[in-house]
């Protein structure tokens, strides 16, 4: 399930910092350097104001109390005033910077990193799922973001409260400042001890959850075929192993609570008892106040928090660190296929386009094509067809360079592709896939991202030729219409007419359709039929169908198998040839008249 692509929390117990990690996440917020500091500064000011309560006690009991002077009180009560509205004003101000920057630094981030996947290689993602580099868009950039923002301002008020705590209490008395100081090690160790274990523990039941979530919802919509195994019994075995460890981790958890929390509240109860003892005594030597020792009871208190949460502080960053390496990991992926150092811009496709002996895989042990040659003339169109994973797909792939040759070369006007920069050569190409892909924005844009200096007057005409003008004048918007997010809007078919526009509109050398038609409506198919005629008339390409009679008319017909090619023809050579196109064929041609029967006999 992609749970645990969101949910990889198993691996974190091992995660060191870095500081070449910690230095760049630093320095995406130094973008934003105003905010940073502005966070940095606010929690500062706002750790040092609380603090200074306990001083503020302090002089409240000895010169306003205890010297009789109301004059103390009234300005040591406007002080606790001036501390309280700046302590109100600087938290407004770090949440306001820790927003603001979390916004900035999660939309850089995930910018340069969706930049970036679209820069990759097909390559890259064959050897990952899509689960994990949306795992990184979406929870991994949140995580840096938290790590620059509240991460960092827990870490800073935690150490800056108890370093005002600490400076407020030397200037009150240094000998007891320093038995405090003394005892800080040893609520570090226990309070490190303890949090990691807990937190450990309790992500372990986090991640088992997840485990039993995904469980869960196989089970369940497999429920018919678990029963059809009589896979029952072994699954609920799995089940309750699952729910054994979690409730262990959460037993273990729990006990590990109950001896941490009376532990720390013991070592205060050391400290407050020091403080009782030693500000005792010395106040009946008339060296220590009744104020002093007030203050320092309070600074216990005030300490023993950011003490405790610190280790936890730090397992959240630890969190952050390991999401900001695998969003660094992503970004500094080299794609496969990169420009040739001295490569040149292809500026037209004049003559023809080869593969010479190509062969090429995917994964090694897999060879797809062997020695394959095949050349095509401009103005030619060939007609790719055959059985499902023949290899018909991947010759297009490679036309396109979306993969290059592991042998052999294709050459382009004679020269070898990998000469020339892929944007140039991508943009020589018309390309209509499977699957339309559109990009966020207006119809208009859309269709426009074939050619960009295209006029409006252009864009209407090729979405005319498309025959996408048609459902397009429908539309409310017509062509401002937006496709995006509500892309829903539009159905399948339709995108497949406007990345058909596209096309058209980039005016290309050579065009390429995979399947253009395979999964639309047949209602919209018929369009598209027709706007590829318009789109294949004059020009030089491949097309591959699984509608033979999309492809009667080509030049050439080449029927693939397991990386070959079988046989090779026109239309009516092929058929006289009375091999497997004759068989494809007609058998299609069958089954299409079946239909058709059918249709005539329910009075449709
Ligand atoms: P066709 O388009 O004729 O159906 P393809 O070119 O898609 O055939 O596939 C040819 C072979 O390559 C098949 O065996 C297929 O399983 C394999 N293949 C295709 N794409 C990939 C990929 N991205 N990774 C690994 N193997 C692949
Ligand atoms: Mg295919």
């Amino acid at each position: 399930m992609s749970d645990s692509y969101y949910e990889d929390e198993d691996d974190l117990a091992d995660v060191k910092f870095s500081r070449q990690v910690v230095r760049r996440i630093l320095k995406i917020a130094w973008n934003h350097r105003g905010l940073l500091i502005g966070l940095i500064v606010c929690t500062l000011l706002f750790s040092f104001a609380d603090a200074l309560f306990g001083f503020i006690v302090k002089q409240v009991i000895d010169e306003g109390i205890i010297a009789e002077n109301p004059d103390a009180l009234i300005s040591y009560g406007v002080l606790y005033a001036i501390r309280r509205i700046v302590m109100a004003v600087n938290a407004f101000g770090f949440i306001f910077c820790a927003g603001r920057l979390g916004r900035h630094v999660h939309y850089d981030l995930k910018k340069e990193a969706f930049n970036q996947i679209q820069q990759l290689s097909f390559t890259e993602f064959d050897k990952r799922p899509v689960g994990w580099f949306m795992a990184r868009l979406i929870s991994d950039v949140q995580y840096v973001a938290i790590f620059v923002t509240w991460n960092l301002h827990d870490l800073i008020w935690t150490v800056s409260t108890v370093v005002a705590s600490l400076i407020y209490m030397f200037i009150i008395d240094w000998r007891l400042a320093l038995i405090i100081l003394a005892m800080f090690p040893f609520m570090l160790y226990i309070g490190f001890k303890f949090q990691k274990k807990i937190i450990a523990e309790y992500r372990n039941v986090r991640s088992i959850n997840s485990r039993i979530t995904a469980n869960y919802n196989e089970n369940i919509s497999g429920v018919k075929i678990v029963k059809g195994l009589v896979r029952e019994e072994r699954n609920l075995n799995k089940f309750g192993n699952l729910t054994d460890d979690m409730y262990k981790s959460s037993y273990r958890a729990v006990k590990l609570s109950s001896i941490f929390i009376p532990l720390i509240q013991i070592i205060s109860a050391i400290a407050f008892g020091v403080v009782l003892f030693y500000g005792g005594s010395q106040i009946q030597a008339g060296t220590f106040t009744v104020g002093s020792l007030q203050a320092f009871i309070t600074y216990i208190t005030i300490i023993i928090e950011p003490i405790n949460v610190l280790a936890a502080v730090f397992a959240e960053m630890q969190h952050g660190f390991a999401s900001a390496e695998k969003v660094f990991d992503l970004i500094d992926t080299k794609p496969e296929i990169q420009d040739q150092p001295n490569s040149v811009e292809l500026n037209e496709i004049s003559k023809n386009i080869e593969y010479r002996d190509v062969s090429f895989y995917y994964e090694e042990k897999n060879p797809v094509l062997k020695n394959f040659s095949l050349k095509i003339k401009k103005g030619e169109i060939i007609a790719l067809v055959g059985p499902t994973g023949g290899g018909k797909t991947t010759i297009a792939n490679l036309a396109c360079r979306f993969y290059e040759p592991k042998k052999g070369k294709i050459l382009i006007d004679g020269t070898d592709y990998r000469q020339f920069t892929q944007i140039s050569l991508q943009r020589r190409l018309g390309v209509v896939l499977q699957t339309p892909h559109l990009f966020s924005g207006t119809i208009m844009e859309n269709i426009r991202y074939g050619r960009l200096e295209a006029t409006n007057e252009e864009v209407y005409d090729a979405s005319k030729l498309a025959h996408a003008d048609e459902f397009i004048q429908v539309l409310s918007k017509k062509y401002e219409e937006e496709v995006g997010e509500k892309g829903s809007l539009l159905s399948q078919g339709q995108k497949q007419l406007i990345s058909l526009a596209r096309a058209i509109l980039s005016k290309p050398d050579i065009v390429i359709m995979d399947e253009a038609t395979s999964s639309i409506d047949s209602l919209t198919e018929e369009l598209i039929q027709k706007g590829m005629i318009s789109l294949l008339k004059n020009s030089t390409g491949f097309i591959i169908a699984h509608r033979l009679s999309t492809i009667k008319n080509a030049n050439r017909i080449l029927y693939i198998d397991k990386g070959r090619i079988v046989e090779k023809g026109t239309h009516r050579e092929l058929l006289l040839q009375k091999g497997r196109y004759y068989h494809l064929y007609t058998r299609q041609f069958r089954e299409e008249r079946e239909k058709e029967l059918g249709k005539e006999e329910l009075g449709i």
